[in-house]
C-alpha cells in the first residue's frame, strides 16, 4: 500500500446480547483498524441508558480499561474511521449518538450519501440543528422528524430517501439494526458468538472472538435484533447489486470471506489474471506490502517466477511522524519501506502493486529499487487504471490529480521511471473475481450505477461541510 493510495472511510461493528458487549466491539474494531485509523468510538446500551467514549487515533490509543469499563449494557457499536466527508476532528467521530422523542440512537456508518448535500439543506430549512459535519446525521434527523415513535415505521421511510452507500449499525435503547443499502456497495456480514448476534463490516472481525460467520447481509436487507430475536425485511424495490470492486483489490482484509468469496482467492486470481495478460521476462516479482502480497504471489505463481520479499515495510509508522532538520529524499515513503538490495541487484524485478493514484509514491518506490541495484522496473497494478472520482465513502483524488485519467501507461512509465508500466484489465478484473456486471466499476469506467452528487464539485461538497 503506498501513501498516494485510496483510502476506505470506516469499518463498523455491533454486539447484541451480551454482558461483555463493549469489549467484544473493541476485539472486534481491532480486528477492522485497516478500514480507518483516524478515530475509534463505541456507543453502549444497558437496555435504558446510552454509554459512549471515542477519540481520535487508533483503538489501542483511544480504550483502555477505566473506559471500557464504563460502556456498561449488553448492547454495544463501534466504529473506526477514516474521513472522506466531514473534517478530522473529535466531534466527527462515530458512532453519532442522540437522543430524539422516541428514545435515544446511535449510528455507525460506512460509505457515503450522494444526495447529502439536498437532504441536509432541506433539514436545516426545516429546523434541524446538526452538530457535526458528516453525512451519517442526515438519518438521525429523518428518523426524529418523523412523527411516529415507532423505531422501524420511522426507519424505512427515512432509508428511502438516502441515495447511495451505506452500510450502517443503528442502536435504540434495546434493539441493534443492520442496514445495507440496496446496491450493497460497502459490505455488512451478520455472525453469531455464545448465542450473542454479531454485525460487522468482515468476516475476520468475527475470528477474533471464534464467533461464527452466518451470511452477509443481502443488499437492501434491514436487519432487526432485539430480545424476540431476528427479524429480516427488504423494504426497498429489488436494485442489481453493485459491490464495490475494491473489497476485494484492496480494503477488505483477504482473511475475510466478502459476498461469499474468499478475498485471499480473489486477490491471487488478480494476480494470476496479471500474469496471462501481460507476461513479463523477468527474475524476481515482488509485492509493494502488504496489501500487494497475496496479488503478487499470484503473478508469480501463475509465470514460475520466483516470488521475493524486496521491500520491508515499517509497521511502526503512524499516521504523522517528526521529519528531521536536515531534509532526507524521499523520507515518509524511506520510514516505510526499505529495499532488500540482496533480492534486488542486478535482477530484472517485476513489481505488484494494487493501484496507482497520483504516481508519486510509486516513482519513489521505483527510484528507492533502482538505488538498491535493480537492473529492469516493469511496474504493474492488481487493478485497472483508476480515472475518476469515487462518490461512495472512498477517498480519491480530483481527476485532474489521477495520473491514468491524465497519461497513457507508457508516459505513466517515463513519470514514474519504470521500465514499463501496466494496469489489470476491467475484463480481467471481472474474470478474476467471478463477477459479472454486478459490481461497481465507477471510478475505472465513470459509470456511476448507484447515482452521484448533482453538480458535483469538489468545492460545493467542501463548503457543504462547513
Ligand atoms: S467508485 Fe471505485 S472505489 Fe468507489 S465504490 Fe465504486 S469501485 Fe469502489
Amino acid at each position: 500500500m503506498s501513501e498516494d493510495h485510496i483510502y476506505d472511510e470506516c469499518g463498523v461493528f455491533g454486539v447484541y446480547g451480551n454482558a461483555e458487549a463493549a469489549r467484544l466491539v473493541y476485539l472486534g474494531l481491532y480486528a477492522l483498524q485497516h478500514r480507518g485509523q483516524e478515530a475509534a468510538g463505541i456507543v453502549s446500551s444497558d437496555g435504558v441508558r446510552q454509554y459512549r467514549h471515542h477519540g481520535m487515533g487508533l483503538v489501542g490509543n483511544v480504550f483502555d480499561r477505566p473506559n471500557l469499563d464504563r460502556l456498561e449494557g449488553h448492547i454495544a457499536v463501534g466504529h473506526v474511521r477514516y474521513s472522506t466527508t466531514g473534517q478530522s476532528v473529535s466531534a466527527n467521530c462515530q458512532p453519532i449518538a442522540a437522543n430524539y422523542h422516541g428514545g435515544s440512537l446511535a449510528l455507525a456508518h460506512n460509505g457515503n450519501l450522494v444526495n447529502a448535500f439536498e437532504l441536509r439543506r432541506e433539514l436545516e430549512s426545516n429546523g434541524a440543528i446538526f452538530q457535526t459535519h458528516m453525512d451519517t446525521e442526515i438519518l438521525i434527523h429523518l428518523i426524529a422528524q418523523n412523527r411516529t415513535k415507532d423505531l422501524r415505521d420511522a426507519l424505512l421511510p427515512s432509508l428511502k430517501r438516502m441515495q447511495g452507500a451505506y452500510s450502517m449499525i443503528l442502536m435504540s435503547e434495546d434493539v441493534m439494526i443492520g442496514i445495507r443499502d440496496p446496491h450493497g456497495l460497502r459490505p455488512l456480514v451478520l455472525g453469531r458468538v455464545d448465542g450473542s448476534w454479531l454485525l460487522s463490516s468482515e468476516s475476520c472481525a468475527f475470528d477474533i472472538l471464534d464467533g461464527e460467520l452466518i451470511r452477509e447481509l443481502e443488499p437492501g436487507e434491514v436487519i432487526m435484533i432485539n430480545r424476540d430475536g431476528l427479524h429480516s425485511e427488504k423494504p426497498f424495490m429489488t436494485t442489481k447489486q453493485h459491490l464495490c470492486m475494491f473489497e476485494y483489490i484492496y480494503f477488505s482484509r483477504p482473511d475475510s470471506v466478502v459476498e461469499n468469496q474468499s478475498v485471499y482467492e480473489n486477490r491471487k486470481q488478480l494476480g494470476r489474471q496479471l500474469a496471462l495478460e501481460r507476461p513479463i521476462d523477468g527474475d524476481v516479482v515482488i509485492a509493494v506490502p502488504d496489501s500487494s502480497n497475496v496479488a503478487a504471489l499470484g503473478y508469480a505463481q501463475e509465470s514460475g517466477i520466483p516470488y521475493e520479499i524486496g521491500l520491508i515495510r515499517s509497521h511502526y509508522v503512524g499516521r504523522t511522524f517528526i521529519e528531521p532538520d536536515q531534509k532526507i529524499r524521499h523520507f515518509g515513503t524511506k520510514i516505510k519501506y526499505n529495499p532488500v538490495r540482496y533480492v534486488l541487484e542486478g535482477k530484472r524485478v517485476i513489481v505488484v502493486d494494487d493501484s496507482i493514484v497520483r504516481g508519486t509514491t510509486s516513482r519513489k518506490i521505483v527510484t528507492m529499487l533502482r538505488r538498491a541495484g535493480a537492473r529492469e522496473i516493469h511496474f504493474l497494478s492488481s487493478s485497472p487504471p483508476i480515472k475518476h472520482s469515487c462518490f461512495y465513502g472512498i477517498d480519491t483524488p480530483d481527476p485532474a490529480e489521477l495520473i491514468a485519467a491524465n497519461m497513457k501507461p507508457n508516459e505513466i512509465a517515463k513519470a514514474i521511471c519504470a521500465d514499463s508500466v501496466y494496469y489489470l484489465s476491467i475484463e480481467g478484473l471481472l474474470k478474476a473475481t467471478g463477477r459479472e456486471a454486478n459490481c461497481c466499476l465507477a471510478c475505472f469506467s465513470g459509470e456511476y450505477k448507484a447515482g452521484r452528487p448533482e453538480n458535483f464539485t469538489k468545492d460545493i461538497m467542501e463548503k457543504a461541510r462547513r
